[in-house]
């Protein structure tokens, strides 16, 4: 009987993206078994990573707004595990099952103009900004700014694609036309000394829980390495996690949030960007904490109380990207290491800085440190790199 009412109870979860995020989700929902009975998610890759860990698979573009329509239809609980999802599709699906979070805040947040307007308008640190509609706009407003400065696409940029670092103004004309029409921003640039992020969630009923502040180094722009905790003044922690936790309490939305930051020379903290979902600055959480960002996303949306936050051991996160020079199948990597996890995606082919999979040294014992981590990393990330099938 007991176990009847669970099930009874128990809702299907769909998810709009099926990589190593809605993997890791899928993973995280088949221990909540008493929640959530079965994951449906959207992807156009055939045997997309979630699939592989056990959901079911819409085989269809992130945009298609029919099969958006129709896994709104056929879930209890609807998110996404990439933001460039249609927020108008997304709000007419609203009438069909609960979305988190909401497409209002995926609306704001997508947009980056519209996130750092709001940001601003909240009283929380961003750097400058203006709005760019014409060329004539963007050397009228650099004056203001300087070199160098960043021009950005406003929407669908991520990774550092779509920005352009603008060092002089020989280059504003070129740099205008390569974005060829599309929306922009001006951003004055942020001479950081570091930069954090703090995954933060609040649940469907306003409860707020932020996760240590981590640090993160990034090559061509793709995180890289993550270090928790950050390696800064435990006041520079405290004001990244009071930041987030305003962030969530002004921003309404339900789940779990990445908020990049920069920490800037005088030790203040700007918000870069925000991520409407689980981050890869979070997967340390796995083995670091009690709670995993992915847990906790579903328990935000379900609305269950959010679990804890606190670091158990120092961690280090080391992202397995494609090497360059190289396309198609590849040998998996083996790790010989103690107290070091590696989590594979299950994609069959490796790419240029495609995301295959990463790997958490965690200070087990509490002997190492930060440093002693980086040092295990320097020695094992060899192993750790895709070769060849
Ligand atoms: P984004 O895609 O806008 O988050 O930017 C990608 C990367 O570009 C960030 O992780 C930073 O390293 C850098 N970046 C973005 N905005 C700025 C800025 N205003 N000043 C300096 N660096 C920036």
């Amino acid at each position: 009987m007991h176990i009847l009412v669970e099930v009874l109870l128990a809702q299907i979860l769909g998810i709009i993206g099926g990589g190593q995020l809605g993997m890791m989700l899928t993973e995280a929902a088949k221990t909540m078994p008493q929640h959530i009975s079965k994951v449906i998610v959207l992807d156009p890759t055939k045997e997309c990573p979630a699939a592989k860990a056990g959901a079911e698979q819409i085989l269809a573009d992130f945009k298609d707004k029919d099969a958006i329509l129709d896994l709104a239809s056929r879930v209890d609980i609807l998110t996404y595990e990439i933001e460039s999802g249609d927020s108008s599709v997304l709000k007419m699906a609203e009438s069909k099952t609960a979305i988190n979070p909401s497409p209002e805040t995926l609306r704001t947040i997508q947009d980056k103009y519209l996130q750092k307007s709001f940001l601003r308008e909240s009283d929380l640190p961003v750097t400058d900004f203006a709005l760019i509609e014409s060329l004539d706009d963007l050397k009228h407003k650099i004056s203001d700014f300087g070199y160098p400065a960043l021009l950005k696409a406003r929407r669908d940029a991520y990774d550092g694609r779509g920005n352009y670092k603008l060092k002089a103004s020989t280059e504003l004309e070129n740099a205008y036309e390569s974005f060829a029409g599309k929306p922009l921003m001006l951003e004055r640039f942020v001479d950081f000394r570091m930069e954090v992020s703090v995954i933060a969630a609040r649940n469907t009923r306003g409860q707020i829980a932020t996760y240590p502040v981590v640090e993160n180094i990034h090559e061509d722009n793709i995180l890289k390495i993550t270090i928790a905790p950050a390696r800064v003044p435990s006041q520079v922690a405290k004001d990244a996690e009071k930041i987030a936790h305003k962030t969530m309490a002004v921003l309404h939305g339900a789940g779990v949030f990445g908020i990049e930051m920069f920490v800037t020379p005088d030790d203040k903290i700007l918000i870069n960007e925000i991520a409407p979902r689980v981050h890869n600055s979070g997967h340390h959480t796995l083995q670091s904490s009690a709670t995993s960002q992915f847990e906790q996303h579903l328990r935000a949306i379900l609305g269950l109380d959010l679990g804890n936050t606190g670091l158990l051991h120092h961690t280090v996160m080391y992202n397995i990207l494609g090497p360059s020079g190289f396309q198609g199948r590849y040998k998996m990597p083996h790790i010989a290491a103690e107290n070091t996890y590696l989590k594979m995606y299950g994609k069959t082919e490796s790419k240029p800085q495609r995301k295959l999979g990463h790997i958490n040294l965690v200070d087990a014992d509490d002997t190492k440190g930060t440093e002693g981590l980086l040092e295990m990393l320097a020695s094992i990330k060899e192993q750790a790199r895709p070769t060849p099938a």
